[in-house]
């Protein structure tokens, strides 16, 4: 059963709530509810029954609206257990490897430490979504305030490895901002110069530029490509090692 619908709800200046609908059983769950009204409002107008809320990490962005959604639909908080007690209304704490289901889906959840010491990510292979919070960004990384550059290597090598066609939602519409930092990273990459111009045209039209995909982000992303012979020149990094090269790149970006 692979099909899912989602929903994808632009909240506060840049964040995106996501509804994720399993049809065959009408499961439904949220994924980083910021803030309730948004989300009981999408729910409503398709008579949806929230039954999970689904956070990838503490942040209040994320987490924002997990009491009042909690009080008004009775869904299962479900969060890292490595940061149990920092989410509200925690009911099932998950980790590396476990599995969450939504009616007939799964998801399998990855620990990725680096934004924040419990962030985690979930996975629905089948349906090819992997939420990933503000672990990996379209263009981009989130920011190391919890771990370290080699904590964060390691868990976006996790992500790296999915399949081509994963589509990743991830919590924030950065892409644009992103995109002109990594031209400064890797200004001859033409996948990455076109992609770049894609992005703001759909900005420009003020639609969103999240999912991406696996594939892309591989090709384009410059914190996905600390192995790039044209980034590790552009840095003078050519022998360091990967995690070396990613922890340049991120902090160039922190400055940028
Ligand atoms: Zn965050
Ligand atoms: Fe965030």
């Amino acid at each position: 059963m692979g099909s899912l619908e989602i929903v994808q709800i632009p909240v506060l200046t840049d964040n995106y709530v996501y509804l994720v609908h399993e049809p065959s059983t009408g499961a439904t769950g949220v994924v980083d509810p910021a803030v309730a009204e948004p989300v009981l409002a999408a729910l409503g107008t398709r008579s949806w029954r929230l039954g999970h809320i689904l956070n990838t990490h503490h942040h209040g962005d994320h987490v924002g609206g997990n009491l009042a959604l909690k009080q008004a639909t009775g869904a299962t908080v479900v969060g890292p257990r490595a940061d149990a007690a920092r989410i509200p209304g925690l009911d099932v704490a998950v980790g590396d490897g476990e599995t969450v289901r939504l009616g007939a889906a799964e998801a399998t959840v990855f620990d990725v430490p680096g934004h924040t010491r419990g962030h985690i990510a979930y996975w629905f292979r089948a349906a090819d979504a992997l939420f990933c919070g503000d672990t990996l960004f379209a263009l981009g990384c989130g920011r190391l305030f919890e771990g370290t550059p080699v904590q964060m290597w390691a868990s976006l090598t996790k992500l790296r490895g999915l399949p081509d066609a994963t589509r990743v939602y991830c919590a924030h519409e950065y892409t644009q901002s992103n995109a002109r930092f990594a031209l400064t990273v890797e200004p001859d990459n033409a996948a990455l110069v076109a992609r770049a111009s894609a992005v703001d045209a759909a900005r420009a039209r003020g639609r969103p530029t999240v999912p991406s995909t696996l594939v892309e982000e591989r090709a384009t992303n410059p914190f996905l490509r600390p192995d790039s012979a044209a980034i590790r020149r552009r840095l003078g990094l050519a022998a360091a090692e990967d995690a070396a090269v990613f922890a340049e790149v991120r902090r160039r970006k922190d400055q940028f």
